[in-house]
C-alpha cells in the first residue's frame, strides 16, 4: 500500500505559481545532509575532514565528486606533475657525470615511467582519499555531477536517475579546468592539457 502511494505521489502533477508541471523524475531520491560540499578535490576533502572532527562524527555530510576522488592535485595535478619532473632530472644528471672520463649510458622506457607514475597516483589516491572516507564519521561521498536546482537543494544526476540533495550549508569547491590560450593555430595543430596528457 506504501509503495503505491509512493508511486501515486511522484507521478501526481505539481502545481506551483500556476504553473503546472511534472515531477522532473519518477525515479528521485531524496536525501538531507548538514553539509553539502560540491566537489571532492583537495579543498572539498579538506573540509569534509574538518568537519567530521569539528562535529564529532554527529555532522551528516556529503561531499558530491564528478570526477575521480581526490580531484586535481593527486590525479593529475601535483603528483603526477612532480612524479614526471623527478624522472626527467634524474634522467637528465645519470646521463652527465662530474668526473672527466666517465661516461654512463641512461635507458629510458617512456613507457614504463608512465605506469610507475600511474601506479604512484593510485596509491597516493588510496592512501590519502579512498581510504581515509572509510573512516571518517557522518561522511558519505556521492558520486556524480551536481547542479543547483533550487536555492535549497541540487540534483545529481547517477545511473540514470537523479538523486536531490539538500543540505543546510553548501560549500562550492569545484576547482578549476585547463584555459586554451587563444593561440593562431592551435586547434588546426592540436595540443594536450595536464588533464590528459
Ligand atoms: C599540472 C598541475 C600541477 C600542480 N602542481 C601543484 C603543486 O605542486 N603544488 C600545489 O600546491 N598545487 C599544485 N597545483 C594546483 C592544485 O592541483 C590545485 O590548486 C588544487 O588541486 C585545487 O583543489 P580544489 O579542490 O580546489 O579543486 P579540484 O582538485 O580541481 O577539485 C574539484 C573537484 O570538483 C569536481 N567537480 C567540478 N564540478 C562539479 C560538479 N558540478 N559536481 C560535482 N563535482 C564537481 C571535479 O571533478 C573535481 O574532482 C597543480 C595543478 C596542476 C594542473
Amino acid at each position: 500500500m506504501l509503495k503505491l502511494f509512493e508511486i501515486f505521489e511522484a507521478s501526481t502533477l505539481i502545481i506551483k505559481r500556476n504553473r503546472i508541471c511534472w515531477p522532473y523524475s519518477i525515479n528521485k531520491v531524496v536525501k538531507e545532509y548538514d553539509f553539502v560540499i560540491i566537489g571532492g578535490g583537495a579543498a572539498g576533502f579538506a573540509c569534509a575532514v574538518k568537519l567530521s572532527e569539528l562535529s564529532g562524527g554527529d555532522a551528516r555530510i556529503a561531499p558530491v565528486n564528478s570526477g575521480p576522488i581526490g580531484g586535481t592535485c593527486v590525479n593529475v595535478g601535483c603528483v603526477p606533475s612532480k612524479a614526471l619532473i623527478e624522472a626527467g632530472k634524474l634522467a637528465f644528471e645519470s646521463s652527465r657525470t662530474r668526473i672527466q672520463g666517465i661516461r654512463m649510458k641512461t635507458e629510458i622506457s617512456f613507457e614504463e615511467v608512465m605506469s610507475w607514475i600511474r601506479r604512484t597516483v593510485n596509491d597516493l589516491r588510496h592512501e590519502k582519499y579512498e581510504s581515509l572516507l572509510e573512516k571518517l564519521d557522518g561522511v558519505e561521498l556521492i558520486k556524480g555531477r551536481a547542479s543547483f536546482r533550487s536555492d535549497s537543494s541540487l540534483t545529481v544526476r547517477q545511473d540514470g536517475r537523479d538523486l536531490e540533495a539538500k543540505g543546510r550549508r553548501y560549500l562550492i569547491s569545484t576547482g578549476s579546468r585547463p584555459a586554451v590560450p587563444p593561440i593562431e593555430g592551435l586547434e588546426e595543430a592540436g595540443y594536450v592539457t595536464s588533464d590528459d596528457v
